[in-house]
């Protein structure tokens, strides 16, 4: 397993869309095992290609910390086809790191993604997996968690936020 180093905020692939995965090959698993074991070290319940500066539609997430019975997966050309409900959820995110705050968004989605072998599947999802999904999937188009806060919270985090910029670029 490697490590791969995590970009921060500032750093301009944050704010970029990324690429349909088109290849499914060793390449990809590899990748995917290394995003995996990064994501655990730094102590993260998802983690998404480009924060990784990999600009491909594909994000993992630690599936373990919600059951037990369930496995980290990769979710790899994901789309959110419906979503219901309301939810408000503190979340962090490891590209900003020390930053926590309250965001709302659908407590139940139904989405599409392929798997590392490239299958497709279809599922509803609810609760943290849903969430965590969103916030992953967000990622992808170069959308932040801190985006999708009240204005006068983010007006309070600007500070905290420009700092965390300062230090990494
Ligand atoms: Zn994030």
């Amino acid at each position: 397993m490697t490590l791969i180093p995590i970009i921060k905020i500032g750093h301009p692939s944050l704010r970029q869309t990324a690429n349909p995965v088109e290849k499914f090959d060793q390449e990809l698993t590899t990748l995917v095992d290394n995003m995996i074991e990064t994501m655990r070290i730094n102590e993260g319940i998802g983690l998404a290609a480009p924060q990784v500066n990999i600009m491909l539609r594909f994000f993992v997430i630690d599936k373990k910390l919600i059951n037990e019975e369930w496995e980290a997966q990769a979710y790899i050309n994901p789309e959110i086809i419906d979503a219901r409900g309301l939810d408000s959820y503190e979340e962090g995110c490891l590209s900003i790191p020390g930053i926590r705050a309250e965001v709302d968004r659908p407590f139940m989605i139904w989405v599409k993604y392929q798997t590392i072998e490239g299958k497709t599947i279809e599922e509803e999802l609810e609760g943290l997996l849903a969430r965590v999904f969103q916030h992953e999937y967000d990622h992808l188009d170069g959308i932040l968690f801190i985006d999708r806060i009240p204005f006068i919270r983010k007006k309070m985090l600007e500070s905290q936020i420009k700092e965390i910029e300062g230090a990494f670029s």
